[in-house]
């Protein structure tokens, strides 16, 4: 394109809550074949409700509020570890103990493990706030609640478990739900041709509720950020030209792999900067307003 029709392009972007960030993203994004979306953030609100406190009782019973006990304990410990953490489950968990009134002390020492959960020192005991094949792999024996967190799992939830001392202590599901614009922007894009995945650090069974819903094929789940970045090239040594959608720091080298990144504007400083395109507005239909953009302008050159 002429960079008159660039400057036009990018003008017009701006009026729609877009930034292009040079002049190849502008030109590149009306020619992409798939789109690649991250789920937590992205594809929804990226503000997880808490849902179920579900405490694993371990101690003797010593009245008759002891499970309302049982479930403020959990809820504590679990705040206590998460209170450092920028994870959205995190400040959900936090906020929601907050709302419960319950006093949230600090850790005396924190660590996250990204994609997985956190770990910390309270009181001189270890906390660890993690998924359950995070829980699995550490060592914890889930027999008793794996059926339980497998049916809040096939609502979409996502579920993280709770062990004090190295004792389970009990488990927290939260939801997230799709933005309103969602639906829209992928029918809207299968409409222009292009192909719709979706890709998340979620366990499966709460993945595959979020594609049912929004009617997504192509899904993978429980991946890590260096998989993540693997499933683009993938998709680029299958010949295509890959868009990809994310907000996280975990979407940040896949962003950068994909021919072009799009990063949602309420998203991580990390990603932000990872980006070609820059999303203002929560809105994800930009994304279909970006690429009808590209094509004027592209289509303006000869
Ligand atoms: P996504 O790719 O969907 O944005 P993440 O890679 O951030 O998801 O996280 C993957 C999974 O790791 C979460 O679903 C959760 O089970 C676990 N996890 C990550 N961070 C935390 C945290 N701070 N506390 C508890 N669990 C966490
Ligand atoms: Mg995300």
């Amino acid at each position: 394109a002429t960079p008159t029709a660039i400057m036009v392009g990018m003008g017009k972007g701006a009026s729609s809550g877009v930034i292009f960030k040079g002049g190849d993203a502008l030109e590149i994004l009306g020619k992409i074949q798939v789109t690649v979306f991250d789920k937590t953030g992205t594809l929804t609100e990226g503000k997880p409700k808490v849902t179920d406190i579900i405490p694993v009782n371990t101690s003797n019973r010593t009245n008759d509020n002891s499970e309302l006990d049982d479930a403020n304990t959990l809820l504590r410990f679990t705040a206590i570890a998460e209170k450092n953490s920028e994870h959205p489950l995190a400040k959900s968990i936090v906020q929601n103990a907050k709302d419960m009134n319950l006093h949230i002390e600090s850790p005396s020492e924190f660590v996250s493990i990204p994609g997985k959960g956190v770990r910390a020192v309270f009181e001189g005991k270890e906390i660890l706030v993690a998924s359950p094949s995070q829980m699995k792999r550490e060592g914890v024996d889930l027999n008793s609640i794996e059926e339980n967190i497998f049916n809040l799992q096939q609502e979409g939830k996502t579920v993280v478990v709770t062990t004090h001392d190295g004792k389970l202590i009990g488990f927290i599901a939260l939801l997230d739900i799709p933005k309103p614009s969602a639906k829209t922007t992928l029918r809207e894009l299968e409409k222009l041709g292009i192909d719709v995945v979706m890709l998340t650090g979620d366990n499966q069974r709460a993945a595959a509720t979020i594609a049912k819903d929004l009617s997504i094929s192509r899904v993978f789940s429980d991946v890590v950020p260096s998989e993540k970045v693997e499933i683009i090239k993938q998709l680029q040594n299958e010949g295509k030209k890959v868009g990809m959608i994310g907000d996280g720091i975990n979407d940040a080298a896949a962003l950068t792999q994909a021919d072009v990144g799009i990063a949602v504007g309420s998203g991580t400083d990390i990603a932000l900067e990872a980006g070609n395109v820059v999303l203002l507005r929560n809105d994800l239909f930009a994304v279909i307003s970006s690429i009808e953009i590209s094509k004027k302008t592209v289509g303006k050159i000869k």
